[in-house]
């Protein structure tokens, strides 16, 4: 079968000899035969014998050529996804890996890989988002999704007992108060600069209601009582250090000790991972670079 439906060209040349050439041959003898007998009813049976016997040959090729037609392509069907469905799978370790582990999907503009919502460099927050609770205001330390609220009051009860004094000094920041911030920044030190330390509009943790500043806001915070107590602590209320020391090219952002982020009991106990904190970003193989 498979040397037939190869040479096509030469099946092609058969059938129309089958079809066409044979029968108009026999019906031309039988109408020679026709003119040159003088027997006239001998002729005209001989005439019908051959034109039938032509007909018959016209319609066995053309049936027959529609059988082998017909094997031939579901042979060739057979045959062809042999070839294809392997370079087909190649193709998808060229992804990144994180759409096999991880399930990233973007909801009205927000992305999320795993149910947790993701804003860095590369992910940004739609112009208008804000959490439910933030009313018209641009800067609130208490306008915070109630999980991080709840979090965050938790942790500062329990640090309390411990005689550690913790404080929001940052909390919700709306697009349009990140914008000034930004712009003020990058006059201030450049934009090469301000990226370091500063998310662009959009880009920042705050507009999302999950994260926070503790305290002063600035280096000192790391190596005082709250700040070793929060590094080691935090986790057990579901939030993180969302840029950990020596994670500048992961994160994208500068060693920030002040600076949690809720993410739930689970992920957080596993990014502390005993002290040597993962990022979001390692966890979920994502990228943090401006476009
Ligand atoms: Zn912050």
């Amino acid at each position: 079968m498979e040397s037939i439906c190869k040479n096509e060209e030469l099946l092609k040349y058969f059938f129309i000899a089958v079809k066409y050439i044979i029968p108009a041959i026999l019906i031309v003898i039988g109408f020679i035969k026709l003119v040159m007998v003088t027997n006239t009813k001998k002729a005209i049976k001989r005439f019908l014998i051959f034109g039938i016997i032509g007909l018959i040959i016209c319609l066995l090729g053309f049936y027959s050529e529609k059988q082998i037609k017909n094997k031939c392509e579901t042979y060739n069907k057979v045959e062809e996804p042999i070839e294809e469905p392997l370079p087909e799978p190649t193709p998808e370790p060229t992804e990144p890996s994180v759409k096999e582990e991880n399930k990233i999907e973007t909801i009205n503009g927000i992305t999320y890989v795993d149910g947790i919502m993701i804003v860095n460099k590369t992910y940004a927050l739609p112009t208008e988002y804000r959490p439910s609770n933030s009313g018209d205001y641009n800067f609130c330390t208490t306008c915070l999704t109630e999980e991080t609220l709840n979090a965050f009051n938790q942790m500062q009860a329990d640090a309390q007992a411990l005689g550690l004094n913790l404080y929001i000094s940052s909390g919700f920041r709306s697009y349009s108060y990140q914008e000034n911030l930004y712009n003020n920044y990058v006059l201030q030190d450049g934009k090469e600069e301000a990226d370091t330390y500063s998310a662009r509009p959009g880009h920042s943790e705050h507009q999302t209601g999950l994260a926070f500043d503790l305290n002063t806001i600035d280096d000192s915070f790391a190596y005082t009582e709250e700040g070793k107590w929060v590094k080691d602590n935090c986790y057990k209320y579901g939030l993180i250090l969302r840029y950990p020391k020596g994670k500048e090219d992961k994160t994208g952002y500068q060693y920030e000790s002040w600076h949690l982020r809720y993410v739930g009991n689970e992920l957080a106990q596993k990014l502390y991972n005993d002290g040597e904190w993962i990022t979001l970003e390692e966890n979920f193989n994502l990228t943090s670079v401006y476009e």
